[in-house]
């Protein structure tokens, strides 16, 4: 175990003991670690297209890009819009070892789920996998840990266990926000190594989604391994003008 694994483990162990229940931004106490006043500086995804969750300026059924090229995927569900204090939070919490951050936006992506997803279904929850090198840098797997925290938000409410599936990657890439548009869309589902049979039904998590390039080559890649149905979660979507490189 490196340092960063350790002091995440450390500060997670020391944040329970705490209860730290206080606003990460202003400090307010009595309202979780994202208070009513801070919530308003996140940018809700109000409108958007119906299967990949793009932000468009009014709400569409399917946009273009999903029309000429049909997602793998059935829909996303993301309820922030990757700007202001949401690019803020998910960046101190991704590149500057902040993982705690991801906390108050995985409790509202909990409640998304809630809202939006047929619990019904016997899902099997999947992240997508960190490479090697972020592993490294971070000392954590993001993914995984926004995966344990809807767990402890939704275990009690959903229908069925809460199943975990993992895939991996099947070899070691340049970091996402390293790569040019163009180099991201070439990513295939042979990226990716899924075990057979895959569940029926997937759930995919990912922290943020760019061009949609890493989730749809997971997406297929899990369907060509059986998958019926998978529906992607993620906390925030880039918006259409800024879904370049971050
Ligand atoms: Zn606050
Ligand atoms: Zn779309």
């Amino acid at each position: 175990m490196n340092n960063r694994n350790l002091s995440t483990l450390i500060f997670n162990k020391v944040y329970k003991r705490l209860n730290i229940e206080q606003c990460y931004i202003c400090g307010f106490k009595g309202e979780g670690n994202l208070c009513s006043q801070c919530r308003t500086f996140l940018t809700p995804n109000t409108h958007h297209c119906g299967q990949c969750a793009r932000p468009t300026l009014v709400s569409i059924d399917i946009c273009g890009q999903c029309q000429s090229h049909p997602p793998a995927f059935k829909s996303v569900i993301a309820p922030l819009v990757y700007s202001g204090l949401t690019r803020a939070l998910i960046t101190q919490a991704k590149f500057n070892n902040k993982g705690h951050l991801f906390r108050p936006l995985a409790k509202l992506l909990a409640h998304a789920l809630l809202e939006q997803l047929d619990l019904s279904k016997p899902w099997h929850w999947c992240v997508v996998p960190t490479g090697r090198s972020s592993l490294l840098e971070r000392g954590y797997c993001q993914t995984r840990f926004i995966r344990k925290l809807l767990k402890s938000h939704l275990k009690h409410t959903l229908e069925h266990p809460f199943h975990t599936f993992d895939i991996s990657r099947s070899q070691e890439r340049p970091t996402q926000h390293t790569l040019k548009k163009k180099e991201r869309q070439r990513l295939s589902a042979k990226a990716f190594t899924v075990a057979k049979p895959a569940p029926d039904y997937v759930i995919l998590i990912d922290d943020l989604i760019t061009t949609g390039s890493t989730i749809e080559a997971c997406a297929k890649a899990l369907k060509q391994a059986g998958s019926k149905e998978v529906i992607v979660v993620a906390l925030a979507r880039t918006p259409s003008q800024t879904s370049e490189p971050l």
